[in-house]
């Protein structure tokens, strides 16, 4: 029913082979102090990619203790801005080179197209690097004009070792959000990846070497949250924290950090992000953004366009032309050329929106389309629709992180901002108008962290990302990161002779 591309009988095998399993830590691959292995699945079949070594909290001590020595007896925090500049440039070029396997490893392990990874992603990753490699030497302090006769300076200095937690839905891109900026500002890292897709970190983190990077500047621990991430979170010698996932997990790490040496926190957790389509939108391109919006990633993007909100006036037309193109999705192995979605995750995260469907059905909201498992093995969804969805129902309320599109009717801009903003989450937005007053008050008076007007999902280094409310707190990329990662000293010395 959905698109050309069926499943394939048996998966397709990805170009690329596995050499990297083990954990990373002062430079040097190393079994899990355990000796412990986990499996990571791959998403198309549910079965074993590879067992890559289990970190712990022993493994944990071991990587904080790497990254601690390296920033306090050096090189890092000391080279020149410059010559850190360079190991970031040389990795980026590295990274580029290998592009394509880096990206298979992406798709084989998250379920992601492959074109995807390799086309958009990945390239992304790169540009990251490189525009963090640029801020290494333009991270300076400034001179205060002080009452009194004293000079006054501020020095922008790393904070120390950096403690990363990140999620499976973009593994290496949000690698490279923490790991950039954290390294152009001088820091040592440790950085646990999600336990569902431990590759591509693994391999970028091979390559920071060969290009340069002391050894104990970058260490990676594979492992689960319970016990790996909260070891990090909890770690009494972790100067900061950075974490992306869920909310639930978002205030557990907070905690974390509070009860043990209160290092500064930034999270990026979840979202319920509106998509505003007004009734002077260009309905065609409105339809094929807020399909973009929602379906981009599998749907497991944690500012997704989960709830559509049509102006009643081009409602029937946009619900009908929404339904034509997710009918049209193609659902296939990501390795197989043209496909647009593939397999979720986990089975976890695969019952968890198949259960979300339910509820949609439950709470009488209509099935336009889809509703159910595609094809028989593997976490397979196929894309689906809800309409007539009122905003008390749990598919409004609640981070489906799935291919669902929930599609809500209003009737004018003030009733649409109320609704949009009555969520806990603050995100982002999507803003579909042609009238210049109407896009100035809706950027305006959504609370979130984006609002994408007349586009979606534009990503650049140079944005800043990062939620209100209980989407997080911080913000990522950009200028703004690199103020996650510094402290700010006030130096002040006596002017002698203060006429001057
Ligand atoms: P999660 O928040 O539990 O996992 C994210 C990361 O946190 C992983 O590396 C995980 O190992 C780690 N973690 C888990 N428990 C931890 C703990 N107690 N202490 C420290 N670290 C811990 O997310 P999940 O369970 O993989 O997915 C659940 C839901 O989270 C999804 O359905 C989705 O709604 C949401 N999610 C959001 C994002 C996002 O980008 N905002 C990403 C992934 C998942």
């Amino acid at each position: 029913r959905f698109g050309t591309a069926a499943v394939a009988e048996e998966p397709i095998a990805p170009p690329v082979e596995i050499n990297y399993t083990k954990l990373l830590i002062n430079g040097q691959f190393v079994d899990s102090a355990s000796g412990k292995t986990f499996p990571t699945l791959d998403p198309r079949t549910g079965g074993v990619i590879a067992d890559i070594a289990e970190g712990d909290a022993e493994d944990i001590n071991r990587a904080v203790s790497a990254a601690r020595k390296a920033f306090d007896e050096g090189p890092w925090p000391k080279m020149t801005p410059y010559e850190r500049s360079r190991i970031l440039l040389r990795f980026a070029d590295l990274l580029e080179k290998h592009n394509d396997d880096v990206a298979a490893l992406e798709a084989w392990d998250s379920g992601k197209p492959y074109e995807q990874a390799a086309n958009a992603e990945i390239p992304l990753v790169v540009r990251l690097f490189r525009y963090y490699a640029g801020w290494a030497d333009k991270i300076h302090g400034l001179t205060v004009p002080a009452d009194g006769p004293h000079h006054v300076q501020t020095l922008h200095e790393p904070i120390g070792v950096a403690g990363q937690i990140i999620p499976w839905n973009f593994p290496l891109l949000m690698f490279a959000w923490k790991v950039g900026p954290a390294l152009a500002c001088g820091n040592s890292v440790v950085l646990k990846s999600a336990e569902q897709t431990p590759l591509t970190a693994l391999y970028a983190a091979k390559l920071f070497h060969e290009a340069g990077l002391p050894p104990g500047v970058l260490n990676v621990v594979s492992g689960y949250g319970p016990t790996a991430g909260a070891a990090l979170a909890s770690h009494m010698d972790v100067d900061k924290l950075a974490f992306t996932g869920s909310t639930e997990t978002g205030k557990a790490v907070l905690g974390l950090a509070a009860q043990s040496n209160l290092k500064p926190v930034t999270l990026e957790l979840g979202g319920k992000s509106p998509f505003i389509v007004c009734e002077d939108a260009d309905i065609d391109e409105a339809v094929e953004l807020a399909h973009f919006a929602l379906f981009f990633n599998q749907g497991q993007c944690c500012c997704a366009g989960s709830r559509t909100f049509v102006h009643e006036r081009v409602y029937d037309e946009f619900l009908e032309k929404a339904k034509a193109r997710a009918m049209k999705r193609i659902v296939g192995d990501p390795f197989k050329k043209g496909v647009e979605q593939g397999p979720q995750i986990d089975s976890e995260q695969f019952e968890k929106i198949l259960g979300f469907i339910r509820s949609g059905n439950e709470s009488n909201a209509t099935l336009e389309c889809g509703g159910g498992r595609f094809g028989s093995k593997g976490y397979y969804v196929q894309p689906t629709i809800f309409s007539n969805v009122q905003d008390g129902m749990l598919i409004a309320q609640e981070e489906i992180f799935g291919p669902v599109q929930s599609i809500l009717k209003f009737k004018d801009v003030n009733e649409v901002i109320r609704r949009a903003n009555a969520s806990k989450y603050g995100l982002a937005a999507g803003v579909f108008t042609k009238n210049i007053d109407t896009a100035n008050t809706l950027m305006r008076a959504l609370r979130v962290g984006t609002v994408w007007i007349n586009c979606f999902d534009v990503f650049d280094a140079a944005i800043p990302f990062g939620g209100y409310k209980m989407s997080g707190t911080g913000r990522e990329k950009g200028i703004y990161s690199l103020q996650n990662y510094l402290q700010v000293k006030a130096v002040v010395t006596p002017l002698k002779n203060p006429a001057w």
